[in-house]
């Protein structure tokens, strides 16, 4: 794989979960890290880390991710981690729901997307990750409409942009977990009445008998931010859940 030593890499949602280990595990790898969120709280644990850098960012607030792109110049590695899970069926979605779904776990990606295109192009060289998750075009799960509806276009996102700059030096990936431990997951464990049921539910449905750590799913954001012959693909980390 490629080095990333001294790349410039931007993570977006930096600021907890698989986003903040991601953060660190590129800066492990010599990377110069942007480490970004709207909770300035959870950014401040990222202080005093080396290589890593942290900056409020809003990825719906298109004039501030333009603003943010064009302070820090040349990025090598976009990591687009910020997203939500929405919980219910068809049913129990709103248009309103559906619209902010759509709104932070897809059209803040082409956001951040066309923020660092034109540059990455101006060099001939540049790396996408997108997260996208197994509930998507992979698999469906109950109660998971909306996200699996906008999950799935993030994988559409990603092997658009792949199939269009491919010749360019241009890279973009997917990353498809499975259930990963996480402060939202444990929120949404929590919402769910009976922690100890919601928490053997969650673990039950990951064929390897436990949830993954968000360490695990920054390994391969690492990898796919070198890995230089590998593009267009929705690479799943799942626990065996998709087999
Ligand atoms: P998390 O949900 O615990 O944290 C999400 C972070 O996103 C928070 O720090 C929050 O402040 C930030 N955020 C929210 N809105 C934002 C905005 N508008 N701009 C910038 N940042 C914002 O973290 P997680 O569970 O590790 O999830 C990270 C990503 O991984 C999400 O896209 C999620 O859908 C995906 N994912 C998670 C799992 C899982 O089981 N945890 C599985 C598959 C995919």
């Amino acid at each position: 794989t490629g080095n990333i030593h001294g790349k410039t890499v931007v993570v977006t949602a930096a600021g907890q979960g698989i986003g903040r280990a991601s953060a660190l595990a590129f800066a492990a790898a010599g990377a110069k890290v942007w480490a970004t969120d709207i909770n300035d709280a959870a950014l401040s644990t990222l202080d005093g880390e080396a290589n890593v850098q942290t900056a409020h960012l809003d990825v719906l607030n298109a004039a501030a991710v333009t603003a943010f792109f064009e302070k820090i110049g040349a990025v090598d590695v976009l990591f687009n981690c910020a997203g939500f899970v929405h919980a219910g069926s068809v049913l129990d979605m709103p248009d309103s729901d559906l619209d902010f779904a759509f709104d932070l776990n897809v059209r803040a990606m082409v956001r951040t997307i066309k923020a660092v295109l034109p540059g990455m192009l101006e060099r001939g060289d540049g790396t996408i990750i997108n997260m996208a998750s197994i509930a998507s075009s992979t698999k469906g799960v109950p109660n998971r409409a909306a996200y699996g509806i906008t999950k799935a276009a993030v994988i559409g996102l990603t092997k658009s942009v792949a199939a269009d700059y491919v010749a360019q030096g241009i890279r973009c990936n997917a990353i498809c977990p499975g259930t990963v431990e996480s402060p939202s997951l444990e929120s949404r464990m929590r919402a769910q009445g009976n922690y100890e049921e919601a928490r053997a539910a969650f673990i039950a449905r990951q064929p390897m008998g436990r949830l993954g750590t968000p360490e695990e799913i920054a390994d391969l954001a690492v990898y796919l931010a070198g890995a230089t012959y590998t593009t267009g693909q929705a690479v799943g980390i799942d626990g065996g859940w998709g087999i």
